[in-house]
């Protein structure tokens, strides 16, 4: 590591100790920047690396609520207001056991680099809970939403911080979530994103996370004169990304052979088609089942925890959560003849993964740039809701499709090193400029 990085980096672990996926994503971002800072020195003298891996601010609170057998317990809740520099604070909600403030840090640092990649006025920000959603009564969610948003609605506001979902946030927590908001602010607003329909939500924001990545992918395979067409790829998760992210595998022509969840992974080699991915979607979204169900319908093979990067592909998209793939699966996919990784989830590869992804010259889309489709789509909901008008699912799509091909260009104008493009470097200078910038004419703030 350069010594500017090491020194940066001791003075992060002093101030934030013990948040180690916080490191890990700043030091990703450092090793891009300090580079380029010190060939752009007004950012070192405005300290501009410094102030942006310090939040703005970040509000932890109680969230009390009662269980269905009439026991009370008590979660804890987290909002992480990162970057306002150019747009209200913008990102998911994750509700998940392993949640602490040390993964929100992270997540919110890179939703700041990745929100301004999208080419959208959103600033970053992440929150979300220990509250475990699997498992509970429907009732449970609600009751825990509610008590959730009873703070959280203190702090937010379609002007100043919109959240949305992430893992164990889909349409039914938003749901109850934005009911809340509605009934104590009495607000009919765009205060949160992934809405259903109905009420105020845009169509593609469910498949654009997962759309967005595969699109992403095909760019970067387009620089190769190559494409998805009879290609082998293996997705983790079962959940929102990995579901339309299979979907749009298929339409392009390539094959999906994996699907996971945190129990293990299923090895279809005949292809998971629209008939079994309808039947996942099911099995997940309705009755909330294990992916181990799907071998046993469809006779295929399950194993036990374990992920899926064992398996032979061309294309790999993890999908699920953080450092899924490390350095000995990197190596794995990379013996088995895997030559394109696009991340859907945040920050799924260890540095020794993408470090063995980046010796051997593959086309490797990190998550701020492959899975930023999610949130520029939310932003296109905000539009929407702010013109009050509803545009339809071509139109969307389009946009969303163009979004991607932008970000692409982005990374290849910062990240393009003789024949091989660094998307690492890419994005993460790709995205530090804008925010950098209106940092600077904003003053010391
Ligand atoms: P979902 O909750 O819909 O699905 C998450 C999937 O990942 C499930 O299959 C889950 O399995 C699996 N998973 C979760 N935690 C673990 C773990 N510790 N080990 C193994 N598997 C795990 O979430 P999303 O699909 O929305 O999110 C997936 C990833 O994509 C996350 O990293 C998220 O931050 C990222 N992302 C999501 C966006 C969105 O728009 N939804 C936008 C940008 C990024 P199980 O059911 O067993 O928990």
């Amino acid at each position: 590591m350069d010594n500017k990085v090491k020194e940066f980096m001791a003075r992060i672990i002093a101030k934030n100790p013990g948040e180690l996926e916080f490191h890990q994503a700043v030091e990703e971002v450092a090793e891009s920047l300090i580079p380029y800072i010190e060939e752009n020195p007004r950012y070192k003298v405005a300290k501009i690396l410094e102030r942006i891996a310090e939040p703005e601010r970040v509000i932890i609170f109680r969230v009390p609520w009662m269980d269905d057998k009439g026991e009370v317990q008590i979660s804890r809740g987290y909002r992480v207001e990162m970057n306002s520099a150019i747009g209200p604070y913008k990102g998911g909600l994750r509700f998940h056991p392993t949640v602490n403030l040390g993964i929100l840090k992270f997540l919110a640092f890179e939703q700041v680099l990745k929100n301004s990649l999208t080419t959208l006025p959103m600033g970053g920000g992440k929150g979300g809970s220990d509250f475990d959603p699997k498992g509970k009564s429907d009732n449970e969610v609600m009751s825990f939403c509610q008590s959730f948003m009873t703070e959280l609605c203190k702090h937010i506001g379609p002007d100043t911080d919109i959240p949305a979902g992430d893992i164990g946030v889909g349409g039914r927590e938003i749901g109850f979530l934005f009911g809340q908001y509605k009934r104590i602010r009495n607000e009919f607003t765009g205060v949160l994103t992934g809405k259903a329909i109905e009420w105020g939500g845009s169509l593609i924001r469910p498949e654009a996370t997962g759309y967005g990545q595969v699109y992403f992918a095909k760019e970067m395979l387009k620089t190769r004169g190559d494409s998805f067409k009879g290609k082998i790829v293996t997705v983790s998760g079962s959940g929102n990304v990995a579901q339309f992210a299979t979907q749009k595998v298929t339409e392009f022509g390539g094959k999906v052979v994996t699907l996971s969840d945190s129990a293990g992974y299923i090895y279809d080699p005949e292809g998971i088609d629209a008939e079994k991915l309808a039947y996942v979607m099911e099995l997940k979204n309705v009755k909330r089942g294990r992916i181990k169900e799907y071998a046993a319908k469809y006779g295929c093979t399950y194993v036990d925890g374990k992920r899926p990067w064992e398996v032979k592909c061309d294309i790999a998209l993890p999908s699920a959560t953080q450092n899924e793939i490390n350095g000995d699966d990197a190596k794995m996919l990379l013996d088995n003849g895997c030559y394109c990784v696009s991340e859907g989830a945040n920050m799924p590869s260890t540095p020794e993964a993408i470090t063995a992804y980046q010796n051997a010259k593959i086309l490797f889309g990190p998550g701020k740039a492959a899975n930023a489709g999610g949130v520029a789509t939310s932003g296109l909901e905000m539009s929407q809701n702010s013109l009050r008008l509803s545009w339809t699912r071509e139109e969307v799509d389009q946009k969303l499709h163009q979004i991607m091909i932008d970000i692409h260009e982005n990374c290849v104008k910062y990240g393009k090193d003789g024949d091989y493009i660094d998307y690492v470097k890419g994005a993460n200078i790709g995205g530090f400029v804008k925010v950098a910038d209106a940092m600077m004419a904003q003053g010391v703030v």
